[in-house]
Parts: structure tokens; C-alpha cells; sequence
């Protein structure tokens, strides 16, 4: 366990599963007190909080459904108890990841006001509002990273609306990044390819075809997996990034070179 990051919390979206769990276990690895948020599944929040201390780290869980039109204040209200319960007291907050997202499927024709507004509350505005209400607890030199995706420069018209919104965070990645700079803040976005998670699980799992058909669209010739993009996520997170700030780092594995 890295000593680097000591005492200094980083916050991340979505951590109970997927590509939110690899993130909050290897920013574990580098010191980081990781605030685990999630919406729903207890169990699976508890089991990544205990993973992360079984292999020597600290971590808690916290709760918010970010659906919700409140969903930053209820957020950062569940933040504050969980750290306490903690017992995380006087650390400053580093790093906030907004990873959670959700993918609702469906061509312009067929997808629904409501479906639409709904997964933009997830995935536009929770992030907004949520960095909205870490500006003030936010450290100076700290750094922010938002998951995007490569479906923003690869176009699939079965989640247009999907795309839509992760357009919206890299440009607001681009001028968070200059509105924050005087602080010492960065704010970059990594866009992942395909990544072997739950929310592909209906047309990816099990699909040899699917699995083959995504491999061969890869220069490296595979499925991403979540620990792929940690790695990048970690990097930007840490001194070593300190002179990236702006940009959105694909990470599809030369998805459609
Ligand atoms: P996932 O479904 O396993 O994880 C999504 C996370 O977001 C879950 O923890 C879920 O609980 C959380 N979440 C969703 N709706 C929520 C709500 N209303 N309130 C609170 N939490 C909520 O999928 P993943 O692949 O790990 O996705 C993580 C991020 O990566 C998402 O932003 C997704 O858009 C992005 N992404 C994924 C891929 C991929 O192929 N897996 C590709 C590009 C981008």
C-alpha cells in the first residue's frame, strides 16, 4: 500500500461494481481514502470497501441515487455521514471520480422523453451538480476525472442519446479544466471502448460473436476490462499528471484505427 497519497481522500461515483470498483481499488492501492459511493446494492458497495481493506487500504461506503433532482445534496449529505462513521477526519478531498452512468438503448425514432431526461440526470447532471457543491471541499492541486466514452468520436445510432450525453461531459471536462487551472485543479475525462461490465451484460456476456466482433474492432485485439481504465484514471490522479488538464484520453484500445 502506497504512503504517497496518505490522509487524502478520493471520492468515486458508481464504486460498487465494474469499472467505479477498479477505480476505488487502485487509487486504494495508492494511498487514497476512497469514499465509495453507490445507488442501490449494499452488498456489492460493502464487498468492494472490503476487498480494499483486506489488501491493507481504507475506504468507505456511501449512498445517494443519483437520479434523484437532489441528488447532489443528498450526496454529499451521505458523503459527510459515512466519513465521520469513519472516522475520516481532517483528510482533504484530492480526487472526485464521476464514473456512475447509465446506458439506455434506443435509436432517435424509439427512445422516450422520459428515458431520455432520466439518463440525463445520471449522466449530465448529477456530475455538474456534483462537482457544483466539491468546489469549496475540494483541495487546491486536487483533480477531477469524468468517464466519458469513445461513442462520442465512434457513432452508434442505437445510444444517441447516450452519446449526447457523454459529449456534454468532455466539454465540460475542456472548460472546467480552465475555469479550475488557477487553482491548480485538473479536470480531464477518460473514454473508454468497450469494457467487460454489467452494462453490456445483454448483448456482451455470453455472446461469442459479440465478444469476437468487438475484439476485431480493437488494434489490441480484445474486450476492455475495467482495470484498463483504472490505470489511466490512477495516473491522472497522481503527481505524475499534474501537467495534463483539459483533455479527454481515449482508452478503447485503438478502437476502429
Ligand atoms: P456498471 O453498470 O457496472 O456501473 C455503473 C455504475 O453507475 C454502477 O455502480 C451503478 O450503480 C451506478 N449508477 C447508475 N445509475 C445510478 C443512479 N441513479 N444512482 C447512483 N448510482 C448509479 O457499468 P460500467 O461499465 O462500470 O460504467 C461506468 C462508467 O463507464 C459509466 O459512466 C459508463 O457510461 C462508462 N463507460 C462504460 C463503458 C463500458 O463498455 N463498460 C464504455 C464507455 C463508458
Amino acid at each position: 500500500m502506497s504512503e504517497t497519497n496518505k490522509d487524502q481522500i478520493a471520492v468515486v461515483t458508481g464504486a460498487s461494481r465494474g469499472i467505479g470498483a477498479a477505480i476505488a481499488s487502485r487509487l486504494a492501492a495508492d494511498g487514497f481514502t476512497v469514499g465509495i459511493h453507490y445507488g442501490r446494492d449494499t452488498d456489492a458497495a460493502d464487498a468492494t470497501v472490503a476487498a480494499i481493506e483486506d489488501a491493507g487500504g481504507k475506504a468507505f461506503a456511501f449512498r445517494a441515487d443519483l437520479a434523484a433532482g437532489t441528488a447532489a445534496e443528498d450526496f454529499w449529505a451521505s458523503f459527510d455521514k459515512a466519513a465521520a462513521g469513519a472516522g475520516v477526519i481532517g483528510q482533504s478531498l484530492k480526487v472526485l471520480v464521476n464514473n456512475a452512468g447509465v446506458t439506455l438503448r434506443g435509436a432517435i425514432e424509439d427512445f422516450s422523453r422520459e428515458d431520455f431526461l432520466a439518463q440525463q440526470a445520471v449522466n449530465v447532471n448529477a456530475p455538474y451538480f456534483i462537482v457544483k457543491e466539491a468546489l469549496p471541499r475540494l483541495a487546491d492541486g486536487g483533480r477531477i476525472v469524468n468517464i466519458s466514452s469513445g461513442v462520442t468520436r465512434i457513432a452508434f445510432p442505437e445510444i444517441i442519446g447516450y452519446a449526447l450525453t457523454k459529449g456534454a461531459i468532455d466539454a465540460f471536462t475542456l472548460t472546467l479544466a480552465k475555469h479550475l487551472g488557477p487553482r491548480g485543479i485538473t479536470v480531464n475525462a477518460v473514454a473508454p471502448g468497450v469494457v467487460d461490465t454489467d452494462i453490456n451484460a445483454s448483448w456482451l456476456r455470453g455472446n461469442q460473436d459479440a465478444i469476437d466482433g468487438v475484439s476485431a474492432s480493437t488494434a489490441l485485439g480484445r474486450v476492455g476490462q475495467p482495470e484498463d481504465i483504472a490505470s489511466i484514471v490512477a495516473f491522472l490522479a497522481s503527481d505524475d499528471g499534474r501537467w495534463v488538464t483539459g483533455q479527454t484520453v481515449d482508452a478503447t484500445g485503438g478502437t476502429n484505427l
